[in-house]
């Protein structure tokens, strides 16, 4: 069976790149029918936060990226590590190795001098008819991993395609520190493995680890996976996403006022294609998904092209749901829903003319307080002579036999005939008088909606 994961590092918040990632993983593993892990790398003592733990596994739900078996904690599988590396020492694909500081910093010395790149000289890695150093006292040995000489590694990268690296490149790395902590590259194998990862989507950034991981794989014999590794995306500027000049995280997006299937669909666009398509489902995606038509080179993002996805989608969700979220918006400005009309019904009626909630909810706004209108509206649009109109609107307003959208279009056009003007002469001071803006919806959807007695007590202020 097809088992993917994400592994994210607990060191901020949810990065939108983290998303796409989790994405493309989650997406290949339910189109598959298979099952989606999530990891907290939490190993780096010094970066991890328990707030940024918390934010991972907020951002992961408010995606809604579902996953079939975790959190799993790499913190709390420590004991399973060390095993690890107990059979390594005692198969001997790893070794200790007693290599001081000082003698590291004089092989590194030696190999500048010689214009190479440094390298641990491999002086405690047992072969057979040589002498190793005799063991020094108080010193904590490492535990290195005994990485092949000759020949390459290779690998399929389902995105990148074949890559080879040859492991004279390599050194015989570190697996445990000398307080007997592993190390990442380790941590990650040990995992996928007991994971029983089948295919290991993640960003382009791991691409230099993956030579290592595979002789770990071996060393320990356990098959090993699919690899793809995702391109970056860089931010409007082609630079690489930055956390202080751009917009990086979900919960960013969440006070922007995207909706989360806005945010999957442009980020399943970004480096993925499916012919034409642009605005779809998150079904639909599972359905089209393909490591194959991953792109391998980086993507721009385009703010411009989510705020249109995100219009898409606003027009195709429920109310309902625009409303649960718009009110959290309303009440950020203080504008309280309870009395007025029903916020999804505000919605339904604004659904069309906002990109995001956020513009929704500054539009909604009027229906639950009278704004003021600007000099400017007053002066083009609330005139002496429209004020006078308007009185006379409110007057046969009154005494209308029902407050629905069809009856005050009706009045609303015969008024209009009445007066000997035309129809933005009545529609725009209605519209400056009751809700203080002039952009705004259907006039008579919005008189329907506010109900008579708040348009008659608007009209008389
Ligand atoms: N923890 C790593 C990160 O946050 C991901 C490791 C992996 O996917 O193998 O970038």
């Amino acid at each position: 069976t097809v088992r993917t994961r994400f592994a994210p590092s607990p060191t901020g918040l949810l990065h939108i790149g983290g998303v796409r990632t989790a994405l493309f993983s989650w997406a290949y593993a339910r189109k598959h029918g298979g099952e989606f892990v999530l990891r907290i790398e939490d190993t780096d003592l010094e970066r991890s936060t328990p707030a940024s733990v918390a934010a991972i596994l907020d951002g992961m739900h408010w995606v809604g990226l579902d996953y079939d078996e975790g959190p799993f904690y790499q913190m709390q599988r420590m004991e399973r590590y060390k095993e690890v590396i107990q059979q390594l020492l005692a198969t001997g694909h790893a070794y200790l190795c007693y290599t001081s500081r000082e003698e590291l910093d004089q092989m590194r010395a030696e190999a500048e001098a010689r214009g190479e790149k440094p390298r641990y000289d491999r002086r405690w890695r047992p072969e057979p008819g040589k002498t190793l150093p005799v063991v020094p006292e108080g010193i904590k040995p490492v535990v290195r991993f005994r990485t092949p000489v000759d020949g390459v590694v290779a690998w399929d990268d389902q995105v990148k395609g074949r890559i080879e690296i040859s492991n004279g490149e390599l050194d015989d790395l570190i697996i445990a520190r000398p307080d007997g902590t592993p190390t990442y590259n380790f941590c990650v194998v040990v995992d996928d493995i007991d994971m029983r990862i089948s295919h290991v989507i993640r960003g382009d950034d791991h691409v230099n680890n993956t030579p290592r991981q595979i002789h770990i794989y071996e060393g320990i014999g356990a098959p090993v996976p699919v690899f793809a590794h995702l391109p970056m995306i860089l931010n409007e500027s082609g630079a690489k996403m930055s956390k202080r000049k751009d917009a990086v995280s979900v919960v960013d997006y969440d006070a922007q006022g995207f909706l989360p299937e806005a945010l999957l669909n442009y980020l399943a666009r970004l480096g993925w294609g499916h012919g034409d398509d642009e605005f779809f489902t998150l079904d639909q995606f599972v359905g089209w998904f393909d490591l194959k038509d991953v792109s391998p080179s980086s993507s721009r993002f385009d703010r411009d092209k989510l705020l249109w996805l995100n219009a898409q989608h606003i027009k195709a969700v429920e109310p309902q749901r625009l409303a649960d979220r718009v009110a959290g918006f309303l009440a950020d400005k203080g504008v309280e829903t309870a009395a007025g009309p029903a916020l999804a019904e505000v919605c339904t009626l604004l659904k069309d003319r906002s990109q995001t909630l956020v513009e929704m909810a500054s539009q909604a706004e009027y229906f639950y307080r009278p704004l003021d209108p600007t000099a400017d509206v007053v002066e083009k649009h609330l005139t002496p002579d429209d004020e006078a109109r308007l009185g006379l609107f409110a007057e046969g307003a009154a005494s209308l036999p029902a407050w629905d959208a069809p009856t005050l279009s009706q009045y609303i056009k015969d008024f209009v005939k009445q007066q000997g003007v035309k129809m933005p002469q009545v529609g725009m001071p209605l519209r400056a008088k009751v809700c203080g803006i002039t952009n705004t919806p259907s006039v008579d959807a919005v008189l329907a909606l506010l109900g008579r007695d708040e348009v008659l007590r608007r009209l008389a202020a």
